[in-house]
């Protein structure tokens, strides 16, 4: 079958469709109706089937591929290597859930997971999944603040976390930012079980903490049958950001979650039983959860879960583990690739990775000078595939599980099955011919694997995501789009105030933020600018309390780096600006908007746009003098 052919039938009957691919997962009992959508924009698939996804991932896999790798865990920061077996992988798995059971956790509990890149991670993931608890993995580089924030959200029951992470061979302690964090916020965990890797010094919290290794003692031969789960429950949340300083909790669920994933691995990931698929992501963002933890195993592939830089002990490590752990998919980032191409070419060609089929790019924009140089050193076919955390899966890629759809360069592809993307007009809410700018949405029904809802927030979902186009209820990326006249889209950028950094998607809200409770700054915008090798850097221009604190190089110098110091306390390193310049005055509307786009094209060297609402001309200026300074 082709693809055109293969995606119009999942548009014209989404539930054919869908029931067929249900059958690539487990069911202990069949749903009894594919789609309910009889409250739009909310969805429910496969309502009344049970099934779970740890039983997918893992004991389904069990008569056939028991000793068979399941979990490589490999960190260059420790020097350390373990392979689970899928037998292995089960036990510990129960081991930990037979933890969190006797911790108190059951079915729809939340748990918080802060954690490196350590196979405890994956057991903590999975055996929420087991037992029906409901996990929000908080990536590692977050801080107090952000942390606080995601557990008054979710009010966990247990946090597991670890002494420490390790980057560039640098020990990154991660108790006492937990320790902080939990003070600041309102809600408190009743427990806390915690990683003792023994690189960082631990204050435990007497009748609180919990130390993960004694209580895996006593939990040695535990078996913990699977809870089975209606197909709607929740599986996870997974905060992000967006236009407010407050993350939401893109939550997801279990059934259409295994689907999506199962089909993803089959027709977009050329996943095969007894593969190796290796992931370069974190656990803490989606791709970790989609395609280190839950779609390899479901797909029946060893996963590779990796602690450490790309070019550490040198820039040949990831080609290493391809050729030693035949490694037949890759999945990356654009930064990571960008990073490697400016290392010595020497490396690219030191391993055998003839094992390797294809590499998947995500996260940002894939320029074509990335792209054609890693084509041609690794000479295997390289896709880039577009989606968000909302979705759990790509929108726009090619599908090389049903055809050979060419890609084309600077274009993550067309539309995947399952998805009805439109151009839209903002303003008009007309839909948008070939070559024509417009808003990138999606109509309902949302296919499987995508959100069901903000945690705790229905209202937040309908209002963000399906209320932005006039007299239309259609789901917005916030993503800019273009489609040539051959159905291939080109992605050009967030319409909202959202940056990406290396990747990593942050609110500039957020961000301004944690900068403006430092005791000498009044106001402050941050704006995302390009950058050769992170696709975008942050960078601020805050007004001072005290501008006469700032007068020398040096006293500018040392603030910036005071400021910076702020934002790496309260939202970890990755919020970090680029620089952060001093102004008298930021440009705004007269009523007081912050023209954030003025400011970034000003610092692009670009025309500052439509100004004819700013309050005062000259603050444009001081913007050209701080970066021109
Ligand atoms: P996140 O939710 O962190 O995965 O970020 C999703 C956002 O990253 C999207 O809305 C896009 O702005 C951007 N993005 C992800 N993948 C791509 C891609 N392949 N090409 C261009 N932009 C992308």
């Amino acid at each position: 079958m082709n693809f055109t052919d293969f995606h119009q039938r999942s548009v014209d009957d989404p539930q054919g469709f869908w029931a067929e691919q249900a059958t690539l997962i487990g069911w202990n009992k069949p749903f009894s109706e594919t789609l309910d959508y009889s409250r739009p924009p909310f969805t429910r698939w496969f309502v009344g089937g049970e099934t779970n996804l740890c039983h997918n991932a893992i004991d389904r896999w069990l008569d056939t591929r028991g000793d068979q790798p399941a979990l490589i865990a490999i960190s260059t920061e420790t020097d350390t290597e373990k392979v689970y077996s899928v037998r292995e992988l089960h036990q510990e798995v129960m081991r930990t859930a037979a933890i969190m059971q006797s911790l108190g956790v059951g079915r729809g509990d939340r748990v918080l997971i802060y954690m490196p890149m350590i196979a405890e991670a994956a057991f903590a993931m999975l055996a929420c999944a087991r037992i029906g608890a409901i996990h929000s993995v908080v990536f590692g580089g977050f801080a107090a603040n952000s942390l606080a924030t995601r557990i008054d959200d979710a009010q966990p029951k247990l946090i597991v976390s670890a002494d420490a992470g390790s980057r560039a061979g640098k020990v990154v302690p991660y108790k006492p930012l937990l320790d902080e964090a939990i003070g600041r916020a309102s809600h408190k965990p009743a427990k806390v079980l915690m990683v003792d890797r023994g690189l960082a010094p631990m204050d435990k919290v007497d009748g609180r903490d919990v130390d993960y290794a004694l209580a895996r003692e006593q939990h040695m031969h535990a078996q913990v049958p699977v809870t089975w789960l209606e197909s709607n429950e929740i599986s996870y949340i997974l905060y992000t950001s967006g236009t407010t300083g407050k993350p939401k909790g893109v939550q997801r669920d279990v059934g259409g979650y295994a689907v999506a994933l199962a089909a993803s691995m089959k027709y977009i990931f050329l996943g095969q039983p007894g593969g190796t698929f290796f992931s370069t992501s974190d656990i803490g963002w989606v791709v970790g959860h989609s395609y280190i933890v839950y779609g390899p195993l479901i797909a029946g592939m060893a996963t590779i879960m990796y602690e450490g830089l790309p070019i550490r002990p040198d820039a040949g490590i990831w080609w290493s583990i391809v050729e030693k752990y035949r490694v037949t998919a890759m999945f990356s980032a654009p930064t990571a690739v960008r990073v490697l191409k400016k290392q010595p070419a020497e490396f690219m060609k030191k391993h055998d990775i003839s094992s390797l089929k294809a590499l998947f790019l995500a996260g940002e924009p894939l320029d074509e000078p990335t792209a054609q140089w890693i084509s041609g050193e690794l000479g295997v076919p390289i896709i880039d595939n577009y989606w968000q955390t909302e979705t759990g899966w790509p929108i726009l890629t090619v599908a090389r599980g049903i055809d050979d759809t060419p890609t084309r360069l600077g274009s993550p592809g067309k539309p995947m099955y399952g998805y009805k993307v439109k151009l839209i007009d903002e303003a008009t809410g007309e839909e948008c011919g070939p070559n024509q700018k417009g808003v990138v949405v999606i109509e309902g029904p949302l296919p499987p694997g995508c959100m069901q809802t903000v945690f705790g927030d229905d209202e937040r979902f309908v209002n963000t995501y399906w209320s932005n186009i006039p007299d239309r209820q259609v789901y917005s990326t916030f993503d800019w789009g273009v489609r040539d006249a051959d159905g291939y889209y080109f992605i050009l950028g967030r319409t909202d105030d959202v940056i990406n950094v290396a990747g990593h998607r942050l609110g500039t809200r957020e961000i301004e933020e944690s900068i403006a409770s430092h005791p000498n700054v009044s106001e402050v915008a941050v704006v995302g600018i390009a950058d050769k090798l992170k696709g975008q850097v942050a960078v601020a221009f805050a007004i001072l309390k005290h501008p006469e604190q700032a007068e020398t190089m040096e006293q500018k110098l040392a603030l910036e780096g005071d400021v910076m110091a702020t934002v790496d306390r309260q939202l970890g390193a990755v919020g970090r600006p680029a620089r952060v310049y001093f102004v008298p005055l930021l440009p705004k509307t007269r009523s007081g908007k912050l023209l954030r786009r003025s400011i970034q094209a000003i610092c692009e060297g670009r025309d500052p746009g439509d100004l004819t609402t700013i309050e005062d001309p000259a603050s444009l200026q001081h913007v050209r003098d701080a970066v021109g300074g």
